[in-house]
């Protein structure tokens, strides 16, 4: 049996068991993918302490080097269920099941889809969810980037260092994004706003995007546009499907906590992006991280 089971690789679980770990409690962190969670989609971050910028992929790197230090096991798995037994918690990742007597979730979130036709259909041939991943195979292209937070006008301008223009297209006429990132959208000659404005359907041939169709909220007129390729970033979704029968979640999926990340089992920690809060960054991830961490050192302690 673990002392701690931390779920997700992001940068909240890998600092709660770098805190876990340094406590000199025996940690396994499970991650279905890549250490790093969504910094690995991440082009550049500026706004974490300790780095005028950074690559995200390279932040995740260092991270997961610097949680791994006081001696966290590292497992892959894709968690299915948490079952609370009471002194202990149990953890099922496809064929395994894992012990520990606390559990921190730390799953994030995923990307939003849009829902529209031909968004499934084109997902890999013009549709992408990640600027980091797919930026480069639009060389002199044309782009749609759909949305107006922080993701999709950072990412606009981060791909048009490959695009010959980028259009944002935003339902309202009023970004969501902090003022720094729209300012350098505005002053960058590449980008384009198509304001009021959804994608009703997306377009294309036997082998890829070609266009959209696109409607005014305000007027109801639908224009077809041309367009090489879309980058969705219309928000995020809670990982929390494999907590639903524990009762954890609130009605939108995410995880409530208190100040010291417990959640309503005892035992059973959140944090991160998965955790209802205000603002959802690295920082925050990390600060949520370290509380949990050291919170199940405390809870242990408390037990004995
Ligand atoms: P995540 O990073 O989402 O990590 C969760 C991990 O859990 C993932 O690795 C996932 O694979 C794993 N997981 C999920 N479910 C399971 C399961 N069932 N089994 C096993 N593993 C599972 N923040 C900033 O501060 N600065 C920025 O510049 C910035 N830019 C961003 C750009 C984009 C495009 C996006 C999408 C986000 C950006 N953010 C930025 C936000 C920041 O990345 C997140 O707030 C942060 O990564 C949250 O960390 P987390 O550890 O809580 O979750
Ligand atoms: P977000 O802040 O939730 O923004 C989603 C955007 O998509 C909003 O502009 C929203 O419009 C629009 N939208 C939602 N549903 C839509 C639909 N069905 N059709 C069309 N448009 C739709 O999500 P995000 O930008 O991915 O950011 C997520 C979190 O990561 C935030 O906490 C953000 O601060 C953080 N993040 C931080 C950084 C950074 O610090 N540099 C970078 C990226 C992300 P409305 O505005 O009308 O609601």
């Amino acid at each position: 049996m673990y002392d701690v089971i931390v779920i997700g690789a992001g940068p909240a679980g890998m600092t709660a068991a770098l805190y876990a770990s340094r406590s000199n409690l025996s940690v396994v962190m499970i991650e279905r993918g890549a250490p790093g969670g969504q910094m690995n989609n991440t082009a550049e971050v500026e706004n974490y302490p300790g780095f005028e910028s950074i690559l995200g992929p390279e932040l995740s790197d260092k991270m997961y080097n610097g949680s791994l230090k006081f001696g966290v096991k590292h497992e892959y798995g894709i968690i299915s269920q948490l079952k609370d037994c009471g002194e202990y918690k149990e953890v099922y990742a496809d064929d395994k099941v894992f012990q520990g007597k606390v559990v921190i979730i730390a799953t994030g979130c995923e990307h939003r889809k849009l829902g529209v036709k031909g968004e499934e259909e084109f997902a890999g041939r013009g549709v992408s969810y990640c600027a980091v991943c797919d930026g480069a195979f639009f060389r002199n292209k044309k782009l749609f980037v759909v949305g107006g937070g922080d993701s999709a006008v950072e990412e606009a301008t981060y791909l048009t260092q490959f695009a010959s223009e980028v259009v944002i297209i935003h339902r309202r006429n009023e970004l969501r994004a902090q003022k720094i990132i729209q300012d350098r959208a505005f002053a960058n000659e590449k980008i384009s706003f198509m304001w009021d404005s959804v994608v009703e359907e997306i377009i294309g041939d036997e082998m890829k995007v070609t266009g959209a169709k696109i409607r005014n909220v305000k007027t109801g007129e639908i224009q077809e546009q041309a367009t090489d390729g879309f980058f969705i970033y219309v928000g995020l979704d809670p990982l929390t499907a494999p907590f639903s029968t524990n009762s954890l979640t609130n009605e939108e999926g995410w995880i409530p906590t208190n100040e010291l990340m417990q959640t309503n089992i005892a035992g059973v920690y959140a944090v991160g992006d998965v955790r209802e809060k205000k603002l959802r960054q690295i920082t925050t991830a990390v600060g949520d991280g370290s509380i949990a961490g050291q919170e199940a050192f405390n809870f242990i302690e408390s037990k004995q």
